[in-house]
């Protein structure tokens, strides 16, 4: 499709502009499709203010990765889709070629290549994200919900890799949109949530995702808390889905002996933790980390959304018009809300 698009440009950090730009062209194994909401996240967030060393490659760029469409042209190669479908993706696919891939690992190929523009009207899809990681939309799904897509299956994978059984209780610190998914994962599971975070309206939002407890990690005793709240001993499982490196330190010590740490918030480059060697090993505390998501935990995910076993719409706090994308991304930059929906079409 020829002619221009209003689009969130990304020029340098804190730099970004909104304006027209050319509509990208498909080849033959692509298809176009056209922005029908597209959600906020933290990573653009950091992007926004940062720049981003692999999703944003060259600039000016578009940006924005979390988004559910409307297929608008298919290149010649395709045959699984038509104009008019409603279709949802994540914004990676795994090469299934690399040792990392061989070994099935594919949260950790190392050819990813990231599909960005969500904060755009159109996007072209790239094929081999088409053939992997990209499915047609449940009627019952709206497409806000369904933009949860990506944010959702990076959760699900790590909640697939905690060993949390039903009945375990479990510490979540950080009740923004991921902690909060893991939150709603672990308590409909059957394990009693404890929701650890520096905001009352957060931890008090997070009761909507089922929590059983929540605790104020400003207090200096929340550690002591949150192991008083597990007889004494501390979390079967704690997440840490804040990215800081004291929070790290402070859900090992949160952890019973024979527990796992998940490290799901990821940290700046260098970042260093400290741990009591004489406790990691005579507790047998696991510590563990999990990145992204994987084809497998992306099926799992749109799944959950279109049984409406996972709600989407507790996630998504307010809509804005693709224009006031930025002002969306300063928004959860001051933790108000959850996520933001970016919708085009309210231009
Ligand atoms: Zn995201
Ligand atoms: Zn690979």
């Amino acid at each position: 499709m020829q002619g221009k698009m209003k689009a969130q440009m990304f020029y340098a950090p804190g730099d970004v502009r909104f304006e027209e730009t050319d509509i990208p062209q498909i080849k033959d194994d692509e298809i176009l499709v056209k922005v029908k909401a597209a959600l906020t996240c933290g990573t653009d967030l950091k992007t926004y203010r940062r720049g981003h060393p692999t999703i944003i490659q060259q600039t000016p760029s578009t940006f924005g990765h979390e988004f559910a469409s409307e297929v608008v042209e298919v290149g010649k190669n395709v045959t699984d889709y038509k104009v008019g479908d409603r279709v949802v993706g994540v914004n990676t696919a795994p090469c299934f070629e690399c040792e990392n891939c061989k070994k099935k690992r594919y949260s950790l190929c190392t050819n990813l290549q990231y599909l960005n523009g969500a904060y755009s009207e159109y996007v072209a899809v790239p094929a081999h994200i088409l053939k992997y990681n990209f499915y047609k939309i449940p009627d019952s799904l709206s497409y806000e919900c369904a933009a949860l897509l990506e944010p959702l299956a990076c959760a699900v994978h790590g909640f697939d890799r905690i060993p949390a059984k039903t009945g375990d209780k479990v510490a979540v610190i950080g009740a923004g949109p991921i902690g909060l998914m893991f939150m709603y994962l672990l308590s409909l599971k059957g394990c009693q949530v404890i929701a650890v975070d520096l905001s009352d309206y957060r931890l008090e939002e997070s009761k909507k995702f089922g929590v059983w407890k929540t605790v104020n990690a400003g207090s200096e005793d929340h550690i002591q808390e949150v192991r008083d709240l597990c007889g004494g001993l501390g979390a079967e499982v704690v997440v840490e889905a804040t990215g800081f490196p004291n929070v790290w330190e402070n859900a090992v010590n949160m952890v019973c002996p024979g527990g796992t740490v998940l490290a799901f918030g990821g940290t700046k480059a260098g970042t260093t933790i400290t741990v009591d060697c004489q406790k990691f090993h005579y507790e047998e505390i696991t510590l563990k980390a999990v990145y992204h998501h994987t084809p497998y935990h992306v099926k799992w995910a749109l799944d959950l959304l279109s049984s409406g076993q996972v709600d989407g719409n507790l996630f998504i706090t307010k809509k804005y018009p693709l224009s006031g994308a930025i002002d969306a991304l300063e928004s959860i930059g001051r933790q108000e809300g959850i996520k933001y929906a970016i919708i085009p079409e309210m231009e």
